[in-house]
């Protein structure tokens, strides 16, 4: 977004009614949900209850919560999702993950780099 387009923006929201303000708080939090829902997408579900260690088959459904599915063991009756255990899990920013993750990447120098 242009910058000038987004001080407009920023001066309008101070006019927006309190049902208004729920909806554009409710689209930012999708998408920091989005960030979360995609990473979690490419995390292998368990073998085992992050919890207790209990066989995936005592794992169930058990909805959603912040946009990934949650499930509960039947061993150990605690809920988990597929972050738990990981480093990811309890991490806040989840909007900003992915740039993080980028930024972590390295750069490979070769030898012929920086000569033109
Ligand atoms: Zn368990």
């Amino acid at each position: 977004m242009v910058h000038s387009d987004f001080v407009k923006l920023l001066g309008q929201l101070a006019s927006l009614t309190p049902p208004q303000r729920a909806q554009v708080r409710s689209a930012l939090d999708e998408r920091s949900n989005a960030t979360a829902v995609a990473i979690a997408s490419v995390i292998p579900s368990p073998n085992v209850c992050p919890r207790c260690q209990a066989h995936s088959e005592q794992l169930r459904p058990w909805g959603y919560s912040h946009g990934l599915a949650r499930m509960r063991c039947r061993a150990c009756g605690k809920t988990s999702n597929v972050l738990t255990g990981t480093p990811l899990a309890h991490l806040r920013k989840r909007e900003q993950w992915l740039r993080y993750g980028q930024l972590r990447i390295p750069v490979i120098v070769t030898a012929d780099s920086g000569r033109s």
